[in-house]
């Protein structure tokens, strides 16, 4: 019975329960599973050498092996003994732990042995080495071996078995047409999982690498290109611009808009008068105002006696926004469309307020994740705004915009901007505003690595600080774990080394109202220190609060890094920002980056580069996008995958022709739409 790819793993030769388990530790749960495990890297054992002519490393002989005797060496320990010949000399090998070569061993056949041949004990021989009968297709000795990601009972020599097993016999089905191979230069999937598994060469590896990150962007950019086509067919309540009311509301803000706040609104407002979804994100910089460009675009579709909807990752944020809004729509008289609902909104209240936003007689809506129950009643909906966006996960947002007969606009916020590469590829339905400069443009905040000594030196000008009335964030990045600093750890230290301040804890262990009364409290000045965790990370606008010690930065996300000293500086006063580096580590280029570049758009660029999408955009977070090859920053792949794209696109090639490739891309629909 020739195999397939979602067939169970029983079906494979050699493989039984106690293996099954083992695989699956290594997230291989199907035959696909199996061949798409890829190597990590390889060791060349292709050099197939006379003993007499060995040099030391990993070489290959074609022997015939005598005597093998295996003696207990004390508990735990046997040793077998052989040697191996061939008609030039012979080598001695040795196995330990591996009592069942000896009963093994054929003396009359010749086999295939690959090791490293090393000096020990003065003479040179083979420790633990592979052995295989002699054939034309040998798995684990004579060629170049791949070496795989292991677990407990499960070795590279047992996968390549299984793979082997898989390859000869199931035909491989190819995603793409062939004639899109041959154009592309790409080796059909069957060659593929060949060279990638069994080179004979390392061009092989190359051809073979090749071809599947060429796979792997094309998906992505296709299955995004598709969503883009898709939000284009899709209606939305269309949003008519008004001129006199943006002037009228630029007339009563206490400044001037900058240039990029003006170009965002501007993107927003032509976007939102079309009868197709927006879908936009502006990024821009903790204090770049991007809630000022939310409260604008909300404008024209509350002013129309359209519902707009403002969710937030935290309660905290969501107050201010809610103050933030109120403060800036009163002049027009919309503060009273505004409803606020958090989990901590009263039962009472909720129900009140929910009927209003039922009669339309609340047209503004913000709120927490409770947003996304329901409330909400999408049809009506004409815009949905999501601040700090990358704090929420994928499936949040679906919930959000559920299916409805209209799709609202949206708008998402986010400090963390995404790296161009990423754009091009994964997210080529999203359009980009960039706020690049902030209101205050030459705000810097001074940021520095301390050591604990260097630490020590600068408390008394912070003392100076605090004594001028400002007042302080110190974030851990736990809150009381060892291994890192904590916050009780922190707050006990700090309330030492100041002695005559208020000071403060606050962490996501804390009862909701508890965390609500510290964050007014210390808007209030009622508290000089706030020692916490990071969920101060997010947008939270304390004006007067200018240093920020960031306790194991080593343990935070550059992205992170950033966000948190975007906390400080919010008010007339220069920000500080103090990454403390105890353990006097030399530091990394993560942490040298933040001290040098102010700007999130680099530091940005600098986090893909280190650490990879996967970690930098929560896209990824639940590891639904597995990627291996695709290098993000090959812009010559990038273009010629373009081009591919555009065939399925303009319809020279139809995609419902190729089921599997179909399947697979709708697959990936569902993780790079962003809407
Ligand atoms: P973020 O982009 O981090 O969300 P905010 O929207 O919270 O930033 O804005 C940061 C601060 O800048 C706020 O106090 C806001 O009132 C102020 N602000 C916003 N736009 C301007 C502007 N054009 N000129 C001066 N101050 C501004
Ligand atoms: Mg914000």
């Amino acid at each position: 019975m020739p195999l397939s790819p979602m067939d169970n793993l029983d079906k494979i030769s050699g493989v039984g329960e106690a293996s099954i388990k083992k695989l699956e530790k290594l997230g291989i749960k199907n035959v696909h599973g199996l061949i798409n495990h890829w190597p990590k890297r390889y060791v060349d054992f292709s050099n197939l050498n006379k003993i007499i002519d060995l040099s030391p490393g990993n070489v290959t002989i074609r022997v015939r092996i005598t005597n093998p005797k295996t003696r207990y060496v004390r508990r735990g320990m046997n040793i077998t003994e052989a040697f191996a010949y061939d008609d030039t000399s012979r080598v001695k090998i040795l196995w330990f732990n591996q009592p069942y070569r000896a009963k093994s061993i054929n003396s009359d056949i010749e086999y295939f042995l690959s090791g490293e041949y090393k000096l020990s004990n003065r003479n040179f021989s083979f420790i633990n080495p592979a052995l295989e009968l002699v054939s034309d297709f040998p798995v684990n000795t004579a060629r170049i071996l791949p070496v795989y990601n292991l677990t407990e009972g499960i070795k590279s020599s047992d996968i390549r078995k299984y793979i082997k097993f898989v390859l000869t016999n199931m035909k491989v089905e190819d995603i793409f047409p062939k004639d899109f191979c041959n154009k592309y230069n790409l080796i059909s999937a069957d060659r593929a999982y060949h060279f990638i598994h069994f080179p004979e060469n390392s061009d092989q590896i190359d051809e073979a690498r090749y071809r599947y990150s060429f796979e792997e962007g094309f998906k992505l950019m296709l299955a995004s290109s598709m969503n883009k086509n898709e939000i284009d067919l899709t209606d939305a309540h269309r949003v008519k611009f008004n001129l006199e009311l943006a002037k009228k509301f630029i007339e009563h803000l206490p400044f001037k808009l900058t240039d990029d706040q003006r170009l965002a609104v501007w993107e927003i407002y032509k976007d939102i008068d079309k009868v197709h979804p927006m879908n936009r994100l502006v990024e821009g910089d903790v204090g770049s105002g991007k809630t000022l460009v939310a409260a604008m675009s909300a404008l024209m579709p509350i002013s129309e006696g359209k519902q707009v909807a403002l969710m937030v990752p935290t309660e905290i944020l969501a107050k201010q926004h809610a103050r933030t809004f109120d403060r800036i729509y009163e002049p027009l008289g919309l503060d009273k469309e505004i409803a606020l609902i958090t989990s901590s909104t009263s039962k009472k209240e909720k129900e009140s307020l929910i009927s209003k936003i039922k009669s339309k007689e609340k047209l503004m809506i913000i709120g927490t994740h409770s947003l996304i129950e329901d409330y909400l009643q999408p049809d009506e909906l004409a815009l949905v705004i999501i601040d700090e966006q990358h704090r929420f996960g994928v499936e949040q947002r679906k919930k959000l915009l559920k299916k409805a007969k209209y799709q609202p606009h949206l708008l998402s916020l986010s400090a963390t901007p995404i790296p161009r590469s990423l754009a091009l590829t994964l997210f080529r339905d999203l359009s980009l505003s960039k706020i690049k400069t902030a209101p205050n443009k030459d705000k810097i905040i001074n940021t520095k690595i301390l050591s604990r000594s260097e630490y020590n030196r600068t408390v008394p000008e912070i003392m100076k600080l605090l004594k001028a009335g400002q007042q302080m964030f110190a974030v851990c990045p736990s809150i009381d774990s060892e291994k890192t600093k904590s916050v009780s750890q922190v707050s006990l230290e700090i309330i030492e080394t100041y002695k005559d301040y208020k000071v403060a804890t606050l962490h996501g262990r804390m009862k909701q109202e508890e965390k609500d009364k510290i964050m007014e409290d210390f808007l209030n000045k009622k508290i000089d220190i706030l020692v916490s965790t990071t969920v101060i990370e997010v947008g939270v606008d304390v004006p007067n609060a200018n240093i920020i010690l960031i306790y194991s930065p080593r343990n935070f996300g550059l992205a992170q890094l950033h966000q948190l000293r975007g906390r400080v500086g919010r008010g007339e006063h220069p920000g500080f920002c103090y990454l403390i580096n105890e353990d006097n580590e030399p530091s990394s280029r993560r942490l040298e980056s933040i001290e040098t570049y102010n700007d999130g758009f680099k530091l940005a660029e600098i986090d893909l580069d280190l650490r990879g999408p996967g970690q930098v955009y929560g896209v990824f977070q639940h590891g639904e996008l597995d990627l291996n090859f695709f290098n993000f920053r090959d812009i010559k792949l990038i273009r010629t995958i373009e081009e591919a794209v555009a065939l399925f696109m303009d319809k020279r090639y139809n995609i419902e022709d190729f089921e599997l490739l179909n399947k697979e891309i709708n697959d990936l629909k569902k993780i790079t739409n962003l809407n």
